[in-house]
């Protein structure tokens, strides 16, 4: 079985096959890349994870031909009723794509995030991270998954703090014990415990099924 991880991310390529070939050894990955061709990345405008996944997975399906697995992602933060959610990545322009780089966007976003916050107390600081990722072929959804990872956003002067990571993670202190950031973990800490693991290491399990079927 072929798989295409239709991201063009290739640190999220690495992490999604190094999960697979514990978890369904035998499925091969492909990154868009290996396919040698060009493709327009579809318009994510879902209200939710789920419905961005799939828009994404069926978008690549159609274009190559191939079983596609995509994904999207994003900090909810519970006193802001579960924003930033789906704008996450533009939050700072109301979710409009406005020209920034991406580091300018991660500094504007996370004072964004942290102004809003302002005067809320620690322990109502409550905030996850979510990935939803979805598989389809040509026309089809096939499977989906989704991992959570647990934290708050801190108080500064405590954050923003750490060197790791990106987006919110120097905003993020990781449950339970809310000690280090997500900035402050290392890349393997982050990458075992991460809502990207989890959901990557549920598609595999499903994946490992279908393969068999
Ligand atoms: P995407 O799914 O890669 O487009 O990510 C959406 C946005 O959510 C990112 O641009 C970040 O702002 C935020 N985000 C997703 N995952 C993480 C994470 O692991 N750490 C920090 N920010 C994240």
């Amino acid at each position: 079985m072929e798989i295409v991880i239709a991201t063009g991310n290739p640190h999220k390529v690495e992490e999604i096959r190094a999960i697979f070939s514990g978890l369904a050894p035998g499925v091969e990955l492909l990154g868009l890349g290996d396919l040698g061709a060009a493709f327009h990345e579809p318009h994510e405008h879902g209200a939710t994870f789920e419905a961005n996944a799939g828009i994404k997975a069926l978008g690549y399906a159609a274009q190559t031909g191939r079983w596609c697995l995509a994904d999207d992602s994003g900090l909810e933060v519970d006193a802001l009723q579960g924003r930033p959610g789906v704008i996450s990545s533009h939050y700072c322009t109301g979710g409009r794509e406005e020209g920034m780089t991406r580091a300018q966007r991660d500094e504007a976003n996370n004072a964004l995030v942290l102004s809003q916050l302002s005067g809320v107390a620690g322990e109502q600081r409550g905030a996850r991270f979510v990935c939803v990722m979805a598989l389809a072929k040509p026309g089809e959804i096939i499977a989906r998954s989704r991992g959570t990872f647990e934290g708050r956003i801190g108080v500064p002067p405590r954050v923003p703090a750490g060197a790791n990571g990106f987006g919110y993670d120097p905003l993020f202190l990781v449950a339970p014990g809310f000690e280090r950031t997500g900035a402050e973990l290392t890349s393997e800490e982050k990458n075992r415990a991460s809502h990207r693991a989890r959901a990557a290491e549920e598609m595999a399990r499903k994946v490992r099924l279908l393969a068999r079927s």
